[in-house]
Parts: C-alpha cells; sequence; structure tokens
C-alpha cells in the first residue's frame, strides 16, 4: 500500500497521518503546540510525529510512504519553502520542506491550509463530484481555496482563493491588510468577539444572521466572477453557527446571484470535519507526485 504522509501546522495543533490513493486515513496523531516554543523546538514537535507515522507505515500497516504533503497556516511562501504562521512566533521563515526532505528523504509538496481543505472538499467531502467550486474557512480567520475546472488556484504567488479580503461592508471595520470592510474583519471569531463584546461561542441569533449573510455576499462576488455553482464552508464559527447561519447565507446569495449562471448556486458546510486538514495534506503529496512526473503506482 503507498501512503502520503500527511502533515497538518495549525496555530495551535501538529498533526500527522498516512493518507492512501483513495483519500482514507490509515493512521494519525496529534500534538498540540506550546506556546512559548522556538524555531527548533517546534520542528522538533514535526519531527517526532512524522517519524511516528513513518515508522507506523512500514512496521504496522505494511505500507510505503513514497512523499510527505503539507497543509500550513500562512503567511507560507510556495511549497511551504518558507512558512511564517501567524499564530506561531517562533517560526519566521522558517524553511519548513528542506527540513522535512532531510529529515525523511521523501519528496516534500505543501499548500496553505485552506487550499488543502478544498482539494480535501473536492476528493471525499461536501464538493466530491463537482468541477468548481470554492472551499472557506470561517474561524480565527478567513481563508478559502478555489477549484476551477478541475484544478486547484494557485495564483502568482500561490494565494488564490484569500475571500476573507473581499469587501463585505464599504466603511466597515479597519482589516489586518489596510483597507476597511474586509470578510475577515466582520466575520471571524475575533471580529465577532470585538463588535459584540462576546466570544464566537456565546452569539446571539442576531449575529448567527448577519455572519451568515456578509459570508454569503463575499461568496456571491465569488459565484458571479468565476462562475461557480457551489461554497462549501468549514471552520468553528460557521459550523459553531449552525443552520441560523447557513440560511442566511444562503438567502443572501440567492438574492445576489440572479444572472442566470449564477442562480441556483449553494452554499452548504464542510463535511469532513477534523479529517479535512489530513486528507487535504495527504492530497497535496499525491498532486505534487503527479505534478513531477513521479509515478505512483
Ligand atoms: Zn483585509
Amino acid at each position: 500500500m503507498n501512503l502520503s504522509v500527511a502533515v497538518d501546522i495549525g496555530g495551535t495543533k501538529f498533526a500527522a497521518g498516512l493518507v492512501d490513493k483513495s483519500g482514507r486515513i490509515v493512521d494519525r496523531v496529534a500534538t498540540r503546540v506550546p506556546n512559548r516554543a522556538n524555531a527548533e523546538e517546534l520542528f522538533e514537535l514535526v519531527a517526532e510525529i512524522v517519524s511516528q507515522q513513518i515508522d507506523r507505515a512500514t512496521n504496522h500497516h505494511g505500507g510505503q510512504p513514497l512523499v510527505v504533503g503539507v497543509g500550513s497556516a500562512g503567511p507560507i511562501t510556495r511549497n511551504v519553502e518558507s512558512i511564517s504562521p501567524l499564530n506561531l512566533l517562533g517560526w519566521r521563515d522558517f524553511p519548513l520542506r528542506q527540513r522535512l526532505v532531510d529529515l525523511t528523504g521523501l519528496p516534500v509538496f505543501g499548500d496553505g491550509d485552506a487550499k488543502a481543505l478544498a482539494l480535501a472538499e473536492g476528493w471525499r467531502g461536501a464538493a466530491k463530484g463537482y468541477n468548481s467550486f470554492i472551499a472557506m474557512v470561517v474561524s480565527t480567520g478567513v481563508g478559502g481555496g478555489i477549484v476551477l475546472n478541475g484544478r486547484l488556484l494557485d495564483g502568482e504567488t500561490g494565494n488564490a482563493g484569500h475571500i476573507g479580503h473581499v469587501i463585505v461592508e464599504p466603511d466597515g471595520r479597519r482589516c489586518d491588510c489596510g483597507a476597511r470592510g474586509c470578510l475577515e474583519a466582520e466575520a471571524s471569531g475575533p471580529a465577532i468577539e470585538a463588535i459584540t463584546g462576546r466570544p464566537p461561542t456565546q452569539p446571539t441569533y442576531e449575529i448567527m444572521q448577519r455572519t451568515g449573510r456578509l459570508v454569503g455576499r463575499a461568496v456571491a462576488s465569488v459565484v458571479n466572477l468565476l462562475d461557480l455553482p457551489l461554497a462549501v464552508v468549514g471552520g468553528g464559527v460557521a459550523l459553531g453557527f449552525g443552520a441560523t447561519f447557513f440560511q442566511a447565507a444562503q438567502d443572501e446569495l440567492d438574492e445576489l446571484c440572479g444572472l442566470q449562471f449564477a442562480r441556483g448556486a449553494r452554499i452548504v458546510p464542510a463535511k469532513l470535519g477534523d479529517a479535512g486538514p489530513l486528507v487535504g495534506a495527504g492530497a497535496i503529496g499525491w498532486r505534487g507526485m503527479r505534478r513531477a512526473g513521479i509515478s505512483i503506482d
């Protein structure tokens, strides 16, 4: 059994797993990230779980690890040559790809966590069978990845799909990017807490509706721009707000997508839950092998 070693670099948690060619997670392990870890301490944590999974691939599952795939919180540069995740202060311009090559001796491919999720949801989740869709996360931040005509979009620097900075409220709240009224500045967890004075885990009906409406508004712009039939939304804020959020988002989408091709576009919850990041990282590994022309059969 050929395996992709999947690595998920989150802001508070690292996970590693083994993903086979059908997208099944064969094994997995996770570890919490301590607050004040330096660069080498952080890498030591990754090295430990990756080495453990590679060992289990051969010794426990009788499999063959062929590649390492990484999905990482951003900002990152292309192929995780250098990563600087916002919540991991110990890593600034950390050369993750090379370090994982040195550790494992395997080819290493990486991408942003939201793009990884898009691959995962298209492969095994809510977007299965769709050629064109956006997958997005509404959580501490707001990010996304777009699949168009069967291809995950990269853009000039690999950052295509950053729906968090589509403007949904003219003259709205100031965003970290310098603009006003970006979706992330209005609908992320920290934004909701700043607006309401309550954590997003204790939402009012109004804020659940408003957040859904704003997400629907941003999605409508993308649907109209790119001719997408589907938006898949995950992340703690969206999934925590549940049906109220999704109904408001769908209503807004229906209202703003009047062109014939865009009519009927749907916005639905992500399906893979906490398996999404690892399935996505595994997919990035397999995709990298295919692109590099390396046989995986
Ligand atoms: Zn912004």
